[in-house]
């Protein structure tokens, strides 16, 4: 029995399966890493994505965005095979959540769950929960009065000259994502500790596992008994947790994992 094999047959019998991605997962559907010798953070500072730099110059912060933005998503892009693969495991009973730390709403797409959704991060779909961690990059959110809507017709308004642009109600617009010096939503992180701490399979999947909250959810399962799987390019510090690690292309190790389990 390979290892695959054994992961598999673990994803027959658990009362509980998740799953958590990182960009690793995205990045075979041309979406790019921020970090990493082709990461974005190398031909973009950082520093100016804050959540300080957006309350204090939110024009600046604006025209800076809308590069980055169409810089990580101004191609085409559609959910690849690993997408598909954690959907199908997903409708066949396999897979109960999907934590992710991407933006680009690509577990939506492969599940055909629409973009209006939840406020808080949370979307309790038919097949599976999915929790986006760090938000949605295809939202924006106003910051009065909270109203959400798409981001594209926003950064539209922005490229012609709209810096920041502003809700109805005269708020100021920001991306519906988590910036760096901005607390994640409390309930997401509740609902990601607890659906770790009640799985049985934990697969974290494309993603170094070095930002928290995700670095310390395989922990918490491996504490709570789980089988604990990694599959990603790089080692990770969590590897050390890990029941079964595999270094393989994630669109090649998924859709083998989801036939095992269809067929298990
Ligand atoms: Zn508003």
């Amino acid at each position: 029995m390979t290892e695959l094999d054994r992961l598999a047959s673990d994803f027959g019998n658990a009362e509980t399966a998740i799953a958590l991605t990182g960009a690793g997962i995205s990045a075979p559907s041309g979406i790019p890493t921020f970090r990493g010798d082709d990461g974005v953070w190398k031909r973009f500072d950082e520093g100016q994505f804050t959540y300080g730099r957006f309350r204090s110059d939110p024009a600046g912060f604006w025209a800076d965005r809308l590069e980055l933005h169409r810089e990580m998503f101004g191609g085409e892009f559609e959910p690849n095979a690993a997408h598909d693969a954690l959907a199908a495991l997903a409708r066949d009973g396999h897979l109960d959540a999907i934590l992710t730390q991407n933006t680009d709403g690509l577990h939506r797409d492969a599940a055909f769950v629409g973009d209006d959704s939840p406020a808080d991060g949370i979307t309790d779909a038919a097949d599976a929960t999915i929790l986006e961690l760090h938000g949605n990059a295809r939202r924006v959110r106003c910051t009065d009065c909270g109203n959400r809507t798409e981001a594209e017709p926003i950064f539209d308004r922005a490229a012609d000259g709209e810096r920041p642009p502003t809700c109805d109600c005269g708020g100021v617009y920001k991306p519906d994502v988590v910036l760096f010096g901005e607390q994640l939503p409390g309930a997401v992180i509740q609902r990601a500790r607890s659906l770790a701490r009640e799985s049985d399979v934990f697969l974290a999947i494309g993603s170094s596992l070095a930002v928290e909250p995700a670095a310390s959810l395989p922990r918490l399962a491996a504490s709570s008994g789980a089988t604990v799987g990694i599959v990603n390019l790089e080692s990770t510090p969590c590897d050390g947790v890990a029941d079964v690690v595999c270094r393989e292309d994630v669109t090649e190790v998924l859709p083998r994992l989801r036939d095992l389990a269809a067929s298990g």
